[in-house]
């Protein structure tokens, strides 16, 4: 029987986390149920279809669980951008502003090959400002983004604009 259910359905929403006033979007319930998931990941592969992608690019951490799956069903590598000081090899860095103060994110330096076609995936975009950052990193390497694929875009947190207007191609499933 196909899975009627929207995805979004499979996200619960827990107030008050991590700081008070924050409404979490919490996608375990999504990655937890096993049509939730693969629906998920069927639907996030859709826009690419045709279209030459040479690696996916997660964003940690639950980039990681969606970005490896991606990956898989597109018989590509995958590449983990990581927070400052987790990845082994030698990296470089990008720094980015978060609502209070600034963080960084790394990639092994060899991660990506200049031309190589990358598809970047998270679970959410809000400010845009860790995806900005891991389109940074790519284009760095002499990698091109393909486009940016998230489950939930927040699209009054204007992550969505600020990618669009530097040009990239933006996907998201739910708002
Ligand atoms: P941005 O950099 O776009 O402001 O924030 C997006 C990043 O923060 C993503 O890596 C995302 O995983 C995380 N994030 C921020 N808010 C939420 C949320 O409500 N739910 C989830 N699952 N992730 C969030």
């Amino acid at each position: 029987m196909p899975d009627t259910r929207d995805v979004k359905s499979y996200i619960r929403t827990i107030p008050d986390f991590p700081h008070a006033g924050i409404r979490f979007r919490d996608v375990t319930t999504l990655f937890s149920d096993p049509r939730g998931f693969r629906v998920a990941v069927d639907q996030l592969l859709h826009p690419y279809a045709g279209i030459r992608i040479d690696k996916v690019a997660g964003l940690e951490a639950r980039g990681f669980i969606l970005g490896g799956a991606v990956a898989h069903q597109l018989s590509v590598g995958f590449i983990p951008v990581r927070k400052q000081g987790k990845l082994p090899g030698r990296t470089i860095a990008q720094d980015y502003t978060l609502e209070y103060g600034t963080a960084t994110i790394e990639i092994h330096d060899d991660a990506v090959q200049p031309g190589e076609r990358v598809l970047i995936v998270d679970d959410l975009l809000a400010t845009g400002g860790t995806a900005e950052a891991g389109v940074r990193l790519i284009e760095k390497l002499g990698g091109v983004v393909v486009s940016l694929a998230f489950i939930i875009d927040l699209p009054e947190l204007g992550g969505r604009a600020r990618l669009e207007k530097l040009g990239l191609d933006v996907h998201a499933l739910c708002a």
